[in-house]
């Protein structure tokens, strides 16, 4: 079975290099004219990727509308400016390379595989194929077997919208995954967990491909005691519940001034209250976790700390009701690991020096919020940690800046994308020197005789 995955694979491979080798996609008329082939296609089939994303998720329709199809706003971006991005950037060259001009030329990589999760199906497959599509490459896209119908959709999708030799999908699990990761690519753009991104490292390291790694972790989320308590409440509920807490980027435990802690938890019960009724398992607006496996892990988050609301699980549904948890020591289970699911727990402390200490001893998290309207509290929090992304007074929302590149740092990721960002993580930057055949310093040839001396007080 893997054996034939590998040949079809094999064929795939060699059919894009071919067409790659032809120069058809390093016409930037070619590659505008296939992004509006990307959005017309989207667009013309957002109900069906959007009925696919409920299928998988059980996703409320608003968020799947905002987080799946809103992939079309990054599209009419990377068209707008893509001209701009694409033209090769003069640089001045220094005195010692008089006379000469420089340029630096962005090229395409070439054929590039891209992994995708499931948790935002459709956005976290097309968003890097807008990237590898606008820098002028082919593409293979490997979409997660745990929304298999989304997968279905993406894959007659872009089957239905482009040349195979130049993007296809390869549908499948594991064993797909790992098909792909063995032949050798020009770029692996790959997003998931931390332990299977070593996988994939591992496996580009085999042909030296350049890997762009989109990882998760614990997000930490500060609260300040000034703050506006209501709106603070309303914007981390928010973050943290939609998709059912299953958001690479969602507020994933919060660190409150001990002042305002019982304020806090009080206005954020009343908010779950507000968003999803007195029973989300109700609610249309709440969403289910995705896997009886991820069901069983998050479950055994519940028994740490004090739950205060929610708590409920029902494993036939794969429900997990929106639960808050108080009283949570670093070491309960439930801190040890990114917890992927709507579960929320709540540390305090009364000296930030120890929170932040507590944060920088933990691996590099994806993202970090602050809330505060203190500029000092805002800025020592900056200064004394380090995330992939900060976003201030709110969650989540620094990923739906394009003009922001968005990424991890260490274990949380390596490479970034978005707007320019995924222009450049798709291009080689192809530094060029001009020189001309009038005037030449000719000191530089041998024999060098004695101007060493002389290069000693010029380079001193
Ligand atoms: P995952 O790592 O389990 O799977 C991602 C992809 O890798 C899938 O297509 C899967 O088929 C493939 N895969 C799984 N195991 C593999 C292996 N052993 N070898 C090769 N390929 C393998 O991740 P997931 O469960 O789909 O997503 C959840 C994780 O992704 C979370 O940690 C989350 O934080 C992270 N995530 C990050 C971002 C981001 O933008 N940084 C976005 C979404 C999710």
């Amino acid at each position: 079975m893997v054996q034939l995955v590998t040949q079809d694979i094999e064929a795939m491979l060699k059919g894009q290099r071919a067409y790659f080798a032809t120069g058809a996609t390093r016409d930037v008329a070619f590659r505008l004219e296939q992004l509006k082939r990307l959005r017309q296609a989207v667009s013309q089939h957002q109900t069906d990727l959007v009925e696919a994303v409920q299928q998988d998720l059980r996703r409320p329709t608003f968020e799947a509308y905002t987080f799946e199809i809103g992939v079309l706003m990054e599209i009419d971006y990377a068209i707008k400016h893509l001209k701009q991005w694409a033209k090769p950037k003069r640089v001045f060259t220094s005195l010692l390379q008089f006379p000469s001009t420089a340029k630096i030329i962005s090229e395409p990589l070439g054929v590039a595989l891209i992994i995708g999760p499931w948790n935002y199906p459709v956005q976290l497959m097309l968003s890097p194929l807008i990237g590898a599509i606008a820098a002028g490459n082919c593409a293979v896209l490997k979409p997660s077997e745990l929304a298999p119908h989304t997968s279905r959709a993406i894959a007659t999708l872009i089957k239905n919208t482009f040349d195979p030799a130049y993007i296809s999908v390869v549908e499948g699990g594991v064993e797909a995954s790992q098909a792909l990761l063995a032949q050798s690519w020009d770029h692996i753009f790959f997003t998931g967990g931390t332990e299977v991104g070593k996988v994939v490292m591992q496996a580009a390291a085999q042909h030296l491909t350049p890997v762009t790694l989109e990882l998760g972790g614990k997000s930490p989320c500060f609260v300040d005691a000034d703050v506006d308590i209501e709106k603070t409440a309303q914007r981390i509920v928010w973050g943290k519940f939609i998709n059912a807490g299953q958001t690479c980027i969602a507020p994933d435990y919060l660190l409150v001034d001990r002042r305002i802690k019982p304020a806090l938890i009080d206005a954020i019960c009343a908010t779950v209250r507000q968003f999803y009724g007195d029973d989300p398992a109700q609610s249309p607006d709440f969403g289910r976790i995705v896997s009886d496996r991820h069901f069983q892990r998050v479950s055994q988050l519940l028994a740490s700390g004090n739950t205060i609301l929610g708590g409920e699980t029902n494993a036939s549904d794969r429900y997990i009701a929106p639960t808050v948890l108080d009283q949570v020591s670093w070491n309960d289970l439930v801190m040890q690991e990114e917890i992927f699911g709507p579960i929320l727990p709540i540390l305090d402390y009364d000296n930030l020096d120890d929170a932040i200490a507590q944060v920088t001893k933990r691996a590099k998290p994806l993202a970090l919020y602050i809330f505060s309207r203190d500029r000092a509290y805002q800025k020592t929090i900056l200064e004394r940690t380090s995330s992939g992304g900060v976003c201030i007074n709110d969650v989540v929302l620094q990923v739906a800046e394009s003009n922001l590149p968005f990424g991890g740092v260490g274990p949380s990721g390596l490479g970034s994308y978005h707007g320019k960002a995924s222009f450049d993580t798709f291009s080689h930057a192809r530094s060029v020197l001009y020189k001309f055949f009038r005037f030449d310093l000719d000191w530089r040839y041998a024999p060098y005789a004695d101007k060493t001396g002389f290069l000693k007080k010029l380079i001193k």
